[in-house]
């Protein structure tokens, strides 16, 4: 039979007090240090929440930023619907303080909880989701863990008193997966034992077995000025591709002029279109929006809005760059074709290229233009319509 899926949750824990950082770094307490404009803690939440079997997030923050927090975590969330339930609660003294009290705020069907570090922003959705599978094959307790470069020894005052074996040493990393209840008995245990300690593992350890799957060096934990450069360094670009497609049957006398690339054309070609029928700026529009995950025209510019009638697709272009721009991407190149029978397009290719070189703002060997015909085959060959397909690279800075 199979075993039911767990109902998983994660608690974030923002609490500490991170004096260290907070000096070196003006005052900002590193929970709360932006990272491409969100707080350390917002990165985890997004990546918790890419991962299925995850239902919601608990945030912890310091007893005195809780309400404010809250506030803070509710437009987040109002902004960028992560599309899981959240809670926010006070932190204790201690991180297991902290964690006892996340864990008091775990719905009653919630049965297996993640703890993770909000310092530790750049964890992975595969570590994520290894913990989740884990705990769904009938792990009690799993961390993720990976092996230890340096030699480690044990020191007395500054005398060493031991070497340990390298080979059995592993470094620990959150977030860290347990049964809910386990979790809940062992911080009772803790407390009523007076347990010290780091993380959640050590309580749980002695109670039950903890596996563990492989960490990620990239899943680093914020904690000294050097690591705040790091992030910074952290940064790289990324090429994004976009690809779109368009098509517009010819028309009658009543229809829209031909305009490609937002040249007009002409002669005496008519397009049927709710628009201006410029089938080269739809398809090179939907490719833009292809770079940044921005859907589709049609989403952003309904042929059913009256608004958008006779509109003309440069500005629906200009609009969609503003999208590009503010979700990050840089457009460095296009290569675009038309693909029609009718009219032969050589004569205005160059002023084509042009004027799309002049809407993205880009030179003219970031932009190729080429027209083909399609052997008088199909709709095209039939002179019924015409198409254009577009490819736009861009660039984003992750
Ligand atoms: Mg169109």
């Amino acid at each position: 039979m199979d075993r039911p899926l767990k109902n998983t949750w994660g608690i974030i824990l923002a609490a500490g007090s991170g004096t260290r950082l907070a000096e070196a770094s003006g005052g900002v307490r590193k929970q709360y240090l932006k990272y491409r404009g969100v707080p350390l803690f917002w990165h985890s939440a997004r990546t918790f929440s890419r991962v299925s079997g995850v239902k919601g997030l608990v945030f912890v923050f310091p007893p005195e930023d809780a309400k404010a927090m809250a506030k803070q975590v509710r437009q987040f969330f109002r902004s960028e619907d992560l599309g899981v339930k959240w809670a926010v609660c006070e932190g204790g003294e201690r991180r297991q303080d902290s964690v006892f009290n996340g864990l008091r705020e775990l719905p009653t069907k919630c049965d297996g909880v993640l703890v993770h570090d909000s310092a530790r922003p750049f964890v992975s959705a595969r570590i994520i989701n290894g913990l989740v599978d884990a705990l769904n094959a009938g792990a009690q307790g799993v961390i993720p863990v990976i092996p230890v470069t340096d030699t480690i020894k044990k020191v007395e005052g500054d005398t060493v008193s031991a070497t340990l074996t390298r080979s059995e040493l592993r470094a620990v990393q959150t977030p860290q997966g347990f049964e809910k209840d386990l979790l809940v008995q062992a911080h009772e245990r803790a407390e009523q034992e007076g347990w010290d300690v780091t993380d959640d593992a050590s309580m749980v350890e002695r109670l039950a077995e903890v596996a563990t799957i492989p960490g990620e060096q990239a899943n680093i934990k914020i904690t000294t000025p050097e690591d705040l450069a790091r992030l910074e360094e952290a940064k790289v670009t990324v090429p994004c591709v976009g690809w779109g497609y368009d098509v517009h049957r010819f028309g009658g006398e009543n229809d829209r002029p031909l305009v490609l690339g937002g040249v007009p054309v002409p002669g005496s070609l008519t397009i049927v279109a709710h628009s201006d029928g410029d089938v080269l700026l739809h398809a090179l529009t939907d490719a833009v929006l292809g770079t940044f995950g921005g859907g589709d025209i049609g989403t952003h510019f309904p042929d059913t809005d009256p608004k958008f009638s006779g509109a003309n697709s440069s500005l629906l272009l200009k609009e969609t760059l503003a999208l590009a721009e503010e979700a990050g991407v840089r457009i460095v190149h296009a290569d675009l074709t038309v693909i029609t029978q009718i009219p032969k397009l050589s004569p205005h290719a160059a002023q084509i290229t042009k004027n799309v070189c002049r809407l993205l703002g880009l030179d003219a060997h970031q932009v190729n233009f080429k027209a083909t015909t399609e052997e008088k085959l199909g709709f095209t060959g039939e002179k019924k319509g015409i198409k254009a397909v577009a490819t736009v690279t861009a660039l984003r800075e992750m």
